[in-house]
């Protein structure tokens, strides 16, 4: 596997930039992991563009607290500037700069960045995508936002109640490698 330090949280919702490209814009409470695929990767759309035509996250999680892949961990992604060959990017669906994530989704992210965490035994930082110094070009930029609870994912998703076991652990909650 390749050599990942990172797990970098987003928040991610599409309909803004959707309704400027598309006629039929999906809404957020629509999102699907294909769907956010289809938009990243459609070469006539303009979402693309920013991740060149590529799904730039590795696993979305979704308010009702499932998860979905669109990447294997192998594969690099484009959701971080500069940290893109050592992350892995979660996308929590939300605008978290506005208003919270579900108790739902909080519970799915803090299981998944301690498997992801804790497989790399705990060498893997857990930072919201704009705590990493340079990882956008928009200096403004605010991800996933101040109503994510970080502090809290960080510390419960690094109590080791168990010994983790990688790759079992990982594919025993559906991540493909
Ligand atoms: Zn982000």
């Amino acid at each position: 596997m390749w050599l990942v330090g990172y797990i970098a949280v987003h928040r991610l919702t599409l309909s803004y930039y959707d309704k400027q490209a598309n006629p039929n814009p999906i809404p957020d409470d629509e999102l699907t992991g294909h769907l956010i695929i289809d938009r990243f990767t459609d070469e006539s759309g303009s979402l693309g563009a920013v991740t060149g035509y590529r799904p730039p996250y590795h696993l979305a999680v979704f308010p009702d607290g499932h998860i979905e892949q669109m990447l294997p961990l192998a594969v690099k992604g484009a959701h971080a500037k500069n940290y893109n060959w050592r992350s892995w990017g979660l996308a929590v669906i939300g605008d978290f700069r506005k208003s919270p994530p579900t108790d739902a989704q909080v519970k799915s992210l803090i299981e998944l960045c301690r498997v992801l965490a804790i497989a790399k035994d705990g060498g893997c930082e857990i930072a919201g995508h704009t705590e990493l110094p340079g990882s956008s070009g928009d200096p403004d930029k605010v991800c996933p936002g101040p109503h994510m609870p970080l502090g809290r994912v960080r510390s419960e998703a690094l109590i080791c109640d168990r010994p983790v076991a990688w790759p079992q652990d990982a594919q025993s909650i559906g991540l493909e490698l």
